[in-house]
């Protein structure tokens, strides 16, 4: 009797699978256990393997069809062996759908054959990991960057205000260095902004000019000058130079996002761009917008000594993040001397030579010697040229293999604005890149990690417990205070707990959130689990080293299940 072979449920989450190709024909011997045919699960690509030995009979789908988990594909039997149709037809009956069916693609047979295979448009973690991919599976690829490679994340975002956090975290630790019995003889201190500006622009040199020489060791050729897509698909530089090219990969990401607010083009209101070159100290200083950067930026100048305001619209800080977690920031923060207006709007700002007034509603007014504008970000459209694309609200609208309405064309990164983060960037180039070079690959953007770099630290992933209950009515919640986790005493930065949200059927992770201590990269351990589908019981079970902060996570999964030996007894 011939054996089936089936799509395979390769994950608690998947219900579907693609057919991205068949290692074998009709009529080729398999062996049991070899690779029979590769699929990509919502998740990863990978192979099914034949369940018996023989040859194949039947295929019941093609390659790039889309077939629910356990629909049987195709048959292996003794040679000559007759599967009837009526079988195949039972077994092909849970609807084969078609997906992405290969069209005849963008510029493929049209382009000179000394065309690029890909070009990149926008050096940033998405730009650059998407050239380096396509270089890596054999493409000649060109990137063009119109200021400097790195992007945002490199230049103005991730990597300098990281190394400004690292500034406020040596002060802060040298304040309380006191209270362990560590005595500086003289408190005060001073801050040499020319040269701290300086070290975060060594560090952003260091890394820029790293990037550059990854993109020269895998042969991609560099343009530095800004590029527009063309109506017939090629790349048209400033230079006047157009790139001929079979596939474009659009990853313009973001820029600063401006609100038509009175005076917001004063020299005293800053952007997260400028307020990294500043090269004094503000005595004080107004937040706008109490979002992911508004907050770092607050932490970091209220420990360079600034006096700072923040005003949000939203009625709490970090408004996306655990409303517990949230409101444990407001009390952090009001402890370190930083004034919280939620709820409230700004209307206008009046810039004077040495001071900016604020004004919000109802007419209060803050002073500040300077503001900050950090109210979000929005796509940098300026490569779109004369492209006729499918945008929803500014965003360019892409697949999830990355690709936008125009076939060949593909736009990771911020720009399309589905996770404006540099990791979820990095995932989504290196798949555009995949697909652009004729693989088929998908990006799940479901499980991602976020971090806020704080003093404690935040880290997020998954869901809150307020989606999670909307979701799915009841859930468990489990935490773990870091004031009854050892390491973290002895570091004296007790301050925060990790809460993890469950699922009270299979006990699926859904939820993590970390406010404390190394937050940052505690919170990858729990994305690792939770993408690989470990349940919290399994996590409970597992030995974490001992002291460590990561304890607090596992003690968490457990007090979620009601069996945390470090906690009391619950009533
Ligand atoms: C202050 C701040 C802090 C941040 N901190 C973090 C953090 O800690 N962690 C995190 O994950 N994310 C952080 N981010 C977000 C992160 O920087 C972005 O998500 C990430 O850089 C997006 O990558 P990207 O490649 O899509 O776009 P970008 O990094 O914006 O890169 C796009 C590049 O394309 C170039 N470009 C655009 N149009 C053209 C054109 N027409 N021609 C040529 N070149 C072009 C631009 O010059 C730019 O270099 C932060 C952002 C900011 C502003």
């Amino acid at each position: 009797m011939a054996a089936e072979i089936i799509m395979p449920k390769a994950g608690m989450a998947m219900d579907e699978g693609t057919i991205v190709r068949w290692y074998k024909e009709i009529g080729d011997p398999i062996e049991q256990g070899e690779a029979v045919l590769e699929i990509l699960t919502d998740k990863v690509n990978m192979d099914v393997e034949a369940e018996a030995s023989g040859v194949l009979l039947v295929q019941l789908a093609k390659e790039g069809d889309v077939l629910p988990v356990f629909t049987v594909i195709g048959f292996i039997g003794a040679e000559g062996e007759e599967v009837s149709a009526a079988q195949a037809a039972v077994s092909a009956a849970p609807a084969v759908s078609k997906k992405d069916q290969a069209e005849p693609e963008a510029n493929q047979e049209a382009v000179a054959s000394d065309a690029y295979d890909v070009v990149v448009l926008g050096g940033g973690p998405a730009g650059y990991v998407a050239a380096i991919k396509a270089a890596q599976l054999g493409g000649k690829v060109a990137l063009v960057e119109k200021i400097r490679v790195g992007g945002t994340c490199l230049n103005r975002g991730c990597i300098p205000t990281k190394t400004y956090v690292k500034n406020a975290e040596i002060l802060e630790h040298a304040k309380h260095a006191a209270s362990r019995g560590i005595l500086f003889n003289d408190a005060s201190f001073e801050l040499d902004m020319e040269k701290i500006v300086g070290y975060k622009d060594q560090v952003v040199n260091t890394l820029t000019s790293g990037v550059a020489g990854l993109l020269t060791s895998y042969g991609v050729d560099q343009y530095n000058e800004l590029g527009l897509i063309t109506a017939d698909k090629k790349v048209r530089l400033a230079s006047g130079q157009e790139l001929e090219t079979k596939k474009i990969i659009w990853a313009g990401g973001s820029k600063v996002a401006q609100i038509p607010i009175p005076g917001i083009d004063h020299e005293r209101v800053l952007t997260s761009d400028t307020i990294l070159d500043l090269k004094e100290v503000p005595e004080s200083l107004v937040v706008i917008g109490g979002g992911v950067i508004g907050c770092e930026m607050a932490e970091i100048f209220n420990a360079y000594g600034t006096k700072v305001t923040i005003v949000e619209l939203a009625d709490e800080l970090l408004p996306m993040m655990e409303l517990e977690i949230s409101q444990a920031l407001r009390t952090q923060f009001t402890k370190k001397g930083i004034t919280i207006l939620t709820g409230r709007k700004v209307e206008k700002f009046e810039g004077q030579a040495d001071k900016v007034t604020v004004t919000i509603d109802g007419g209060d007014t803050i002073i500040g010697e300077r503001a900050l504008v950090s109210i979000g970000r929005v796509p940098d459209l300026s490569g779109l040229g004369e492209l006729d694309l499918e945008m929803n609200r500014e965003r360019v609208v892409v697949d999830d293999k990355m690709e936008t309405s125009v076939k060949g064309i593909y736009a990771p990164g911020d720009i399309n604005g589905r996770h404006m983060l540099a990791h979820a960037a990095f995932k989504m180039g290196e798949v555009a890149a995949a697909n652009a070079m004729g693989h088929a690959e998908l990006v799940d953007l479901s499980i991602v990690p976020s971090a806020v770099y704080l003093l404690p630290e935040i880290g997020s992933v998954g869901l809150t417990e307020a989606e999670a209950k909307k979701k799915y009515g009841e859930v468990l919640v489990g935490k773990f205070p870091f004031s009854g986790n050892g390491r973290a005493l002895a570091s004296g930065e007790t301050v925060g707990m990790i809460k993890v949200i469950v699922e009270p059927k299979y006990f699926e992770l859904i939820g993590t959130h970390i406010y404390g201590p190394a937050a940052a990269e505690m919170i990858n351990e729990a994305a690792a689990l939770m993408a690989a589908e470990v349940p919290a019981d399994i996590i409970a079970d597992t030995i974490h080293g001992h002291p460590t902060y990561s304890e607090a996570f596992m003690e968490a999964c457990a007090d979620a299940l009601k069996r945390c030996i470090h906690l009391p007894k619950k009533a």
